[in-house]
C-alpha cells in the first residue's frame, strides 16, 4: 500500500470506526461484533503504525471512548479515566511482558491478574464516606452524571463501610468540585447473563427492542433516564481502582483490592498476584476455560504492575495506562479482504463458490477460505471481490463470511456472479427450477471425476488408505484411472512407476515408488470387503449419502436385488421417500454404471452383505430411536450406532419429541441439552453397554 493508498484507507478507517463508536458507546447499539471491530482498529493501528505522520489527535486510535451524549450532566474527571491496550493473543501479551519484566523482577513486586468484566466503566465519587457522585468514563475526561441510577444499583454501597479510612469533610457533600476529603473509586457495571437473558425476552415480549449482549444492556440500563427503570435492570457492579490510592497510603493493586472490599464494595474474587510470565499465562489459560461457567461476561484478562510506584513511572500512552494491558480472549469474528471466489465442482456436478480471502486466525486457528454456498447466498450477503469482509468462526463451526464492510469500499471492487460455463471442462451450467445450485451437465467432467474417485476413495466409503488426492490425480493424468472400477485393475508396477510429476535433485522424475505402492496394494485388496451399505454411499447416486446407503443396503443386502426393486418399492424403505428412489433408478438406468458394477464385481468387490451372527439378532429395539452425543469410550459412534441397528433400532441426528433415547458421552453437545429441555430420557455409557449386550431395552427402573 503506497502513501495515498494509506491515506484513503486511514480516513475511510476512521469514519467507519467513529460510527460504530457512536453506535456502541451512545446508542448502546452495535452493528457489528467486538471482534470486527477490534479488527478494524488494528488495521487502523497498523498502517498508523507505518506512516505515523498520518496519525492525528482526534483518531480513534487516540481516544478513548466517545464524546458523552447531552442527556445527562457532564462530570469533568478529576483523574483521566483510561481505556487498556489490548494483547489478541499469548505473544502480543508476551510483548508487554518482555518490556516491562526488568522493573517488576528489579521491584520484585509482579502482576495482578483480574478478570476483564464485559461491563461499562463507572467512577464512584464517595465524600466523607457517601456516595455523592457517579460518573461514566465518556471520553475519558469527560462522563455523563449517572447518580440517581447507580443508586439503584444495589451492590454499590451508598455509604463505605471503613468510616476511619476517610477524612470527613464538611462540605464535600455540596461541593461540585473534588475535594482531598473525597475518594474516587472505579470499576465496571455489569448485567449477569442470566439477568440479560431475562431482559431481553422481556423486551421481546413488550416489543422493545433488544441488547445485543449484556455489556451493551448494562452500558444502556445505567444510562436510562427514569432511575425507576435502572432499578428494575438487575444490575450489579465489581470495583477494582481507587483513583488515587497513594494518599490513602496504599501502594499495591492487591492491597487495593483488599481495601475496596473492607469498604463494602463487591469485589472480583478471581484474582492472583504472579510472579511470572508463565503464571500470567497459567491464569490466563485458566480465565479461558472457566469463562463460560461464570455468571457473568468476561472478555478476557487484565494484567496490571502491581506496584503503584511502578505504575506511576511507567505512566501512560493517549489511550491507555503503559503499567496494564488486557489480554483479549481469541475473538470469533474478524476482517479481512475478500481476493477471490472460485468455484469448486463437486462430484455431482454441483458448483460452488468458494471465498477465497487473506488468511486470519479466528477462534484460535487460521482461516482464508470459506463457502459462500451458491449464487442467491453471494446476492444476499452482497459481497463483492476486493471487499473488506466480516469472517466468523465459532468454535469448531466451519467457517463463514458474514458479510462486507459497505462503508470500507473505495470503488474498486467487483461484482461477481456465477459463471455460465463449467470452469473444469466448460460445459454449460444448468440451474434447475427452484433449485439454488448450478450444475456442470457433462458426466465426463473432469473435475468432477477427479471429486468421484476421491470420494469413493475416501474414509466414509470405501477407505482406501493411502489413496489422496494427489495420487488420484496422476492417475488420472496418466490415464491409468477413468471411474472407480479402474482401481481394481491397478497393478504393482502401475502404481511403483507412477509419474509423481515432480523431479528429483538428479534429474531423473520422481516416482512414486516399491514401499507407498505396496502399502496402496494393500488398501485396495482391503478396501474390497468393505460392507454394501459403504459401497452405495461409495458410488456417488445424487441423494444418497451414507444414512439413505445404509437403508438401502439393510432393505435389499446386495446389490442384484437393489437393481431389481421398483420405483416403488424404494420409495417405500424408510428414510427412501420418490425423489431419492427416482435417483437411484436414473443411476441404474444409466449403462455406464451397471457396466461400471460389473466391473467391480470381477474385480471380487463385495457386493452383498452376509448375514453374520449380529445381523441375526432379535429386532428387540425395533420402534425405538436413539440418539448419540458426546465421545463415548468403549465405542466409536459409528460402533454404538451399528449395534443398536443390528438390534431394530433406529439411530437418529438429532434430538426430537420422539427420540426415545438419548445416550451421553464425554462433552456432549446440544443434543444433550435439546434432550434435557424436551424431557427425553438420557443413558450412559454403561446403560448403552448393557442393552447392546442383553438386547433389551432399558428397564423403567433405570432411567
Ligand atoms: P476495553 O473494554 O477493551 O478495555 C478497557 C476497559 O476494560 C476499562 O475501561 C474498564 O472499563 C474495563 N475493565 C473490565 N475489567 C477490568 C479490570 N479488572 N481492570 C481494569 N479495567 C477493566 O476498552 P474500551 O475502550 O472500554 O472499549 C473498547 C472495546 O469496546 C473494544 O475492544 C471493542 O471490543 C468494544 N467496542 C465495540 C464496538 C462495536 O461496534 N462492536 C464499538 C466500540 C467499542
Amino acid at each position: 500500500m503506497d502513501r495515498q493508498q494509506a491515506q484513503q484507507r486511514v480516513h475511510k478507517l476512521r469514519e467507519e470506526i467513529g460510527r460504530h463508536n457512536w453506535r456502541y458507546y451512545a446508542l448502546d447499539e452495535p452493528e457489528i461484533s467486538d471482534g470486527a471491530y477490534d479488527a478494524l482498529v488494528r488495521e487502523l493501528q497498523q498502517i498508523e503504525a507505518e506512516y505515523p505522520d498520518l496519525v492525528t489527535p482526534d483518531s480513534p486510535t487516540q481516544r478513548v471512548g466517545s464524546v458523552p451524549t447531552t442527556q445527562f450532566g457532564s462530570v469533568k474527571h478529576a483523574q483521566r479515566m483510561y481505556s487498556l491496550d489490548n494483547a489478541m493473543d499469548l505473544e502480543e501479551l508476551d510483548g508487554w511482558l518482555e518490556r516491562v519484566e526488568p522493573e517488576v523482577s528489579r521491584r520484585g513486586c509482579g502482576y495482578l491478574c483480574e478478570l476483564k468484566i464485559d461491563g461499562s466503566s463507572i467512577a464512584l465519587t464517595y465524600a466523607g464516606g457517601v456516595l455523592v457522585r457517579a460518573a461514566t468514563r465518556g471520553d475519558g475526561k469527560t462522563g455523563e452524571d449517572v447518580t440517581a441510577n447507580i443508586r439503584a444499583v444495589n451492590s454499590v454501597p451508598l455509604r463505605l463501610l471503613v468510616q476511619g479510612k476517610v477524612p470527613p469533610a464538611q462540605d464535600a457533600l455540596f461541593s461540585d468540585e473534588p475535594v482531598a476529603s473525597t475518594v474516587e473509586v472505579r470499576g465496571e457495571v455489569y448485567m449477569p447473563k442470566e439477568s440479560f437473558e431475562r431482559l431481553n425476552a422481556e423486551q421481546d415480549e413488550a416489543g422493545q427492542p433488544t441488547f445485543a449482549n449484556p455489556r451493551n444492556a448494562a452500558a444502556g440500563s445505567v444510562r436510562q433516564k427514569d432511575p425507576a427503570v435502572t432499578a428494575s435492570r438487575d444490575l450489579s457492579a465489581f470495583m477494582y481502582q481507587i483513583a488515587d490510592a497513594r494518599a490513602l497510603g496504599i501502594g499495591t493493586q492487591h492491597e487495593a483490592l483488599t481495601w475496596l472490599h473492607e469498604a463494602g464494595f463487591k469485589v472480583n474474587p478471581d484474582v492472583k498476584l504472579c510472579a511470572q510470565a508463565a503464571e500470567v499465562h497459567a491464569f490466563c489459560e485458566w480465565a479461558m476455560n472457566v469463562r463460560n461457567d461464570l455468571p457473568y461476561e468476561i472478555d478476557g484478562v487484565v494484567v496490571k504492575v502491581d506496584d503503584f510506584a511502578l505504575q506511576e513511572e511507567l505512566g501512560y500512552t493517549a489511550k491507555a495506562p503503559r503499567w496494564a494491558i488486557a489480554f483479549k480472549f481469541p475473538p470469533e469474528e474478524k476482517t479481512t479482504v475478500l481476493r477471490e471466489i472460485r468455484v469448486q465442482v463437486g462430484r455431482t456436478g454441483a458448483l460452488t463458490p468458494v471465498a477465497e480471502f487473506d488468511p486470519v486466525t479466528v477462534a484460535g486457528s487460521t482461516i482464508a477460505r470459506a463457502t459462500l454456498h451458491n449464487e442467491d447466498e453471494i446476492r444476499r450477503k452482497g459481497v463483492r471481490i476486493g471487499d473488506t469482509i466480516i469472517v466468523r468462526k465459532a468454535g469448531d463451526v466451519i467457517p463463514e463470511v458474514v458479510g462486507p464492510v459497505e462503508r470500507l469500499r473505495d470503488g474498486s471492487e467487483l461484482e461477481w456472479s456465477m459463471p455460465a460455463y463449467c470452469p473444469s471442462c466448460g460445459s454449460d451450467v444448468w440451474r434447475e427450477e427452484g433449485e439454488v445450485v448450478g450444475r456442470c451437465t457433462n458426466a465426463g467432467c473432469p473435475a468432477q471425476r477427479l471429486e468421484r474417485l476421491g470420494h469413493w476413495a475416501s474414509r466414509g466409503a470405501m477407505d482406501i488408505d493411502g489413496m489422496g488426492t494427489e495420487i488420484i490425480t496422476r492417475l488420472v493424468e496418466q490415464d491409468m484411472l477413468h471411474d472407480v472400477a479402474d482401481f481394481y485393475a491397478l497393478r504393482f508396477d502401475d502404481l511403483s512407476s507412477l509419474d509423481l510429476g515432480r523431479i528429483k535433485k538428479d534429474g531423473t522424475p520422481q516416482l512414486l515408488g516399491g514401499t507407498i505402492a505396496r502399502k496402496l496394494m494393500e488398501s485396495l485388496t482391503a478396501s474390497k470387503t468393505r460392507p454394501l451399505a459403504r459401497l452405495l454411499f461409495g458410488l456417488g447416486m445424487r441423494h444418497v449419502g451414507s444414512t439413505v446407503g445404509e437403508a438401502l443396503a439393510s432393505a435389499y443386502r446386495s446389490i442384484d436385488a437393489l437393481m431389481a426393486a421398483s420405483e416403488d418399492e424404494l420409495a417405500q424403505v424408510e428414510q427412501v421417500g420418490p425423489k431419492i428412489a427416482a435417483s437411484v433408478k436414473a443411476f441404474f438406468a444409466n449403462p455406464e454404471n451397471i457396466d461400471i458394477i460389473e466391473r467391480l464385481k470381477s474385480s471380487d468387490v463385495r457386493h452383498a452383505d452376509p448375514v453374520d451372527e449380529g445381523e441375526r439378532r432379535e429386532q428387540t429395539l425395533a420402534g425405538l430411536t436413539f440418539v448419540l452425543t458426546g465421545a463415548l469410550e468403549r465405542y466409536t459412534r459409528e460402533s454404538a450406532g451399528a449395534a443398536l441397528k443390528a438390534l431394530g433400532a433406529k439411530v437418529s441426528g438429532s434430538v426430537s419429541k420422539k427420540t426415545s433415547f438419548v445416550v451421553v458421552g464425554a462433552e456432549p453437545g446440544s443434543k444433550y441439552d435439546k434432550a434435557v429441555e424436551l424431557g427425553v430420557p438420557t443413558l450412559e455409557e454403561d446403560a448403552l453397554e448393557m442393552i447392546i449386550k442383553s438386547g433389551l431395552p432399558p428397564a423403567e427402573d433405570a432411567l
